[in-house]
């Protein structure tokens, strides 16, 4: 079987992330080791025979085999997320192909450069893949996160992230919230900006290699600062999650 067939997954569990983001884990019968940063298409047929099909990164290691963690925010008249949040319950089959990508994907060698993350929303998906797969191989690489999220009850796996960035001080976890900051927060309360990438890069190594993913607005800003800060293109890696990302 090839990774492009489609084959019959079980949701085996499903786990809020915040009121507005669901995590499925799907059992897969032909389970292919995917690199950090892939992401699997699935595909939903209605009962005329109408198809919708929709791309979500996998938000569990390579090292979790058997099984891939979608992560999938529940979006305005969505039509593929909208069932997924409202129609889908545990023991169903959901019909997916993958692993998918071979460009947005972290291989976790020893000797990588840093790291330097920038999700907006559920842009942390494909990145938390990459931290959690660090975690598990023990890679000591300095990383940093800048996550972006509107209100703290948007900010994904954030008791994850706090716990690692506690138990690791080679990772570091930034936030900015844009449109609500939790009482007495001292932190950044933009959208990212020149001065905040700057900011961040200062906390890390010299050249790192980045991975910025998004909303488009937010992707093509933070990639055309760090460009313009002087960071090869080669070291900045993109994914546009979104209307116009498709
Ligand atoms: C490589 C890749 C990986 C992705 N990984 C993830 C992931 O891990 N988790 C995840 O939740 N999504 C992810 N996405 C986005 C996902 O593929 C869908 O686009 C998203 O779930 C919306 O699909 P829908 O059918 O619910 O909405 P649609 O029915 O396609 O759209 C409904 C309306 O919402 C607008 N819209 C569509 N997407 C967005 C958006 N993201 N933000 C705001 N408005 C939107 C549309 O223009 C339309 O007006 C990924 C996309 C790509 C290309």
């Amino acid at each position: 079987m090839s990774r492009l067939d489609w084959q019959q997954a079980t949701v085996t569990a499903i786990r809020p992330e915040t009121p507005r983001v669901k995590t499925f884990t799907l059992a897969l019968p032909a389970f292919t080791p995917h690199l950090a940063g892939q992401h699997y298409d699935l595909r939903l047929t209605a009962e005329g025979g109408y198809q919708a099909e929709r791309s979500y990164s996998v938000a569990s290691p390579p090292e979790q085999t058997g099984e891939i963690e979608l992560t999938v925010e529940l979006i305005a008249d969505g039509e593929v997320s909208g069932y997924l949040f409202e129609g889908v319950a545990v023991g169903d089959l959901l019909a997916v192909r993958g692993p998918i990508g071979g460009y947005f994907v972290w291989p976790g060698a020893a000797g990588a450069a840093p790291l330097l993350l920038v999700g907006g929303g559920s842009g942390v998906v494909p990145l938390m893949a990459m931290l959690r797969h660090r975690q598990r191989v023990g890679l000591r690489v300095p990383a940093l996160l800048l996550l972006v999220v509107r209100t703290p009850e948007d900010a994904i796996y954030h008791a994850e992230l706090e716990a690692m960035a506690q138990a690791d001080p080679a990772f570091t976890l930034v936030l900015s919230y844009t449109r609500q900051a939790p009482a007495g927060w001292a932190g950044y309360q933009r959208r990212p900006d020149a001065p905040m990438l700057a900011e961040v890069l200062a906390r890390l190594p010299p050249s790192p290699q980045c991975y910025v993913c998004g909303p488009t607005g937010l992707v093509e800003t933070v990639a055309n600062t760090l460009q313009a800060s002087g960071l090869p293109p080669t070291a900045i890696l993109t994914e546009r999650f979104g209307p116009t990302g498709r």
